[in-house]
């Protein structure tokens, strides 16, 4: 059983020493729990917080314990009445090739046959696009002709998150690093403008935003934080909803940079909300249901970026950090 354990904590920028990839002996099933086989494993931002000894909205990785990721797998050994060897489930494990579940932890069945690749209970079905549908459907709730501004915009909850706004008759504007994901924001998703951040000053992406907006955004779907949340606060409509999902240019800054312009969230009477998917869980076979839809009457486009191998989890894991991912980063672990 290889495991990719946090070695210690990252200070900043994760490096390769903070990790250790180590093998162990494959575990056995605990009494009511079972063993699942990791076929392919979610890599996320959000590990990047739970790697912090830090308040959050779930415990630290302790350290020792391999990486804990969302995966999908099949189930290997079973003491558990209600799961049986060979099922798939999805559910919160480790970068691991065999991990213990079923004892308190998460994990529900999921029916493979539905989807051309398993990775999909992790990309469009999964938490990450339904984390752009329901942001954006129960919390920010566009209206027809509205104008929504998304960050990260390129990225999976981002791409998203566009194209829902598209299909609810939303003018979307995306934000995102470089000229290619620019063009794949128009071309690709369906965006109605896209602005690529890099190298810009606050002022500058302000006015490029303010140009393609000139009565400010209802509706700003924030991934980023830092500068472009910045840019985007000087560019809010009245009564503009923000949706504050999250804040990866701050994830691996020891120094949190904050928002300066929060004066225009006061002056134009706006709302922000902090927002998490996990409370949408009871959810999800809704959501899942209307995008699966989506997808096969083609309105819904969701990319995978698939890495290969346990021993590329580093590697893998930083591209979401250097924006290399294209579409939902997921680690494929094993054959189905
Ligand atoms: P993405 O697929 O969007 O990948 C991350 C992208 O972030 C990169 O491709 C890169 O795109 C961009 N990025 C990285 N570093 C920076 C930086 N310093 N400044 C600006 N952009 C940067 O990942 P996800 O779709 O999985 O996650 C997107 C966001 O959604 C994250 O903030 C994540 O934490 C959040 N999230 C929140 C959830 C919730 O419940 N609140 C649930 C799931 C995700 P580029 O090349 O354009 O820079």
């Amino acid at each position: 059983n290889r495991r990719f354990l946090l070695a210690r904590r990252p200070h900043g920028t994760p490096v390769p020493e903070d990790f250790s990839l180590v093998e162990e002996p494959v575990p056995t099933a605990p009494e009511g729990g079972f063993v699942v086989r990791n076929c392919f494993a979610s890599l996320d931002p959000a590990q990047r917080g739970w790697m912090d000894d830090a308040p959050s909205y779930m415990p630290p990785i302790p350290l020792g314990d391999p990486v804990r990721a969302t995966t999908i797998g099949v189930i290997a050994e079973s003491k558990s009445p209600d799961f049986a060897v060979g099922d798939w489930v999805l559910g919160m494990n480790g970068l691991e090739d065999y991990s213990v579940n079923g004892v308190g932890g998460f994990t529900m069945k999921v029916d493979v046959g539905l989807v051309d690749s398993p990775s999909r209970f992790l990309s469009a079905m999964g938490a990450v696009g339904l984390t752009a549908y329901f942001g954006l459907i129960d919390v920010a709730k566009p209206q027809p002709g509205e104008t929504l501004l998304v960050s990260g915009a390129a990225g999976a909850v981002g791409s998203a998150v566009g194209q829902i706004g598209k299909i609810l008759g939303c003018r979307v504007i995306g934000i995102a690093g470089g000229a290619e994901k620019c063009r794949r924001l128009i071309e690709d998703y369906g965006f109605d403008v896209a602005i690529d951040y890099k190298g810009k000053s606050v002022d500058q992406l302000a006015a490029e935003i303010r140009a393609a907006a000139p009565n400010g955004a209802d509706v700003v779907f924030e991934n980023v934080g830092g500068d472009v949340f910045d840019a985007e606060l000087l560019n809010l409509a009245k009564h503009a909803r923000i949706v504050l999902c999250g804040l990866i240019s701050e994830y691996n800054s020891p120094t949190k940079i904050g928002a300066r312009n929060l004066w225009s969230v006061l002056t134009n009477q706006a709302t922000l909300y902090g927002y998490l998917i996990m409370d949408y869980a009871p959810r999800f076979p809704e959501g899942g249901a209307v995008m699966a839809q989506w997808m096969a009457e083609g309105r819904l486009r969701i990319d995978e970026d698939v890495q290969h191998g346990l021993e590329n989890a580093y590697d893998a894991f930083m591209r979401l950090f250097s924006g290399a991912n294209t579409g939902k980063l997921v680690l494929k672990i094993a054959d189905g």
